[in-house]
């Protein structure tokens, strides 16, 4: 069993097409996926599919990437947090290969959700990119080691990778570890502890090899995992129960949540 640990399934090009989506989960033994808020305008639809489908879990959050989002605030965000599907807060962090300029805005947003998680103890979904040495300082300014989360979509250095795994941070992998070009990426993977990996699609985009190009589904965690197995000299399975277990022990969820009893 494998859980997809970040993707878009509220995203319009999943219009009406999740029970497909699901099902193809279930032959591709995909138990699980979290579902990522990336505005307040968009956090009903993805609060909707975890309230649907047990098999679905959802986030709180307003993505750097968003600038006209507006800012959001810590109680906002903890009432919006307190719902029983809803087990992370993000995604958040920075990004400053999307966008240029003052990017004061998207610094303080970052903070606010590390106060939000922090107020409400639940974990944080990072998204870091050309900032990593912003994305660290704010996680130790703000104290982000006191809940935890995942690096998601790594693409940063060993270095920063250690650095986040010593805040308690997981670090989780896309289909660009499938990539051609991925070199120093696999080196990562390599590197890290087993029980500090997670897994991802962050579908719709970023599908691996052998779909790279297509419309991304969380089904296809499983060329990731397939990846990540034979980077490490494991077998599937080995990976595929690791990152599951690493996925419910984070984000804090029985057994009987795991199964669908919610
Ligand atoms: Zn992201
Ligand atoms: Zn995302």
């Amino acid at each position: 069993m494998l859980v997809d640990s970040h993707c878009h399934l509220d995203f319009d090009e999943f219009r009406d097409r999740v029970p497909e989506i699901l099902e193809e989960m279930s032959a591709a033994g995909v138990g699980h996926a979290l579902c990522i808020s990336v505005t307040l305008d968009d956090f009903p639809r993805v609060r909707a599919l975890a309230e649907a489908h047990p098999r679905l879990f959802a986030t709180v959050g307003v993505h750097p990437d968003y600038p006209d989002a507006g800012q959001v605030t810590v109680d906002e965000l903890v009432a919006l947090a307190g719902h029983p599907r809803v087990v992370a807060i993000g995604e958040t962090g920075l990004d400053y290969y999307r966008l240029s300029g003052d990017l004061d805005w998207q610094r303080e947003r970052f903070r606010v959700h590390i106060r939000a998680a922090r107020a409400c103890r639940k974990p944080l979904v990072i998204h870091t990119r050309a900032s990593a040495d912003d994305t660290l300082r704010i996680m130790r300014e703000e104290g982000a080691a006191e809940v935890g989360g995942v690096m998601h979509c790594f693409t940063e250095t060993l270095d920063v990778a250690r650095a986040a795994v010593e805040m308690g941070f997981l670090i989780s992998f896309s289909g660009i570890v499938t990539f051609r070009n991925a070199g120093p990426i696999r080196e990562v993977v390599k590197a890290l502890p087993l029980e500090r990996i997670l897994v991802e699609t962050d579908s719709p985009y970023l599908a691996p090899v052998p779909h790279r190009g297509k419309v991304n589904r969380p089904a296809y965690v499983r060329h990731v995992a397939e990846e990540v197995a034979r980077l490490r000299g494991l077998s599937f399975a080995a990976v595929a129960a690791a990152t599951t277990a690493n996925f419910f022990r984070l984000f804090g969820l029985a057994t009987h949540k795991r199964l669908g009893e919610v």
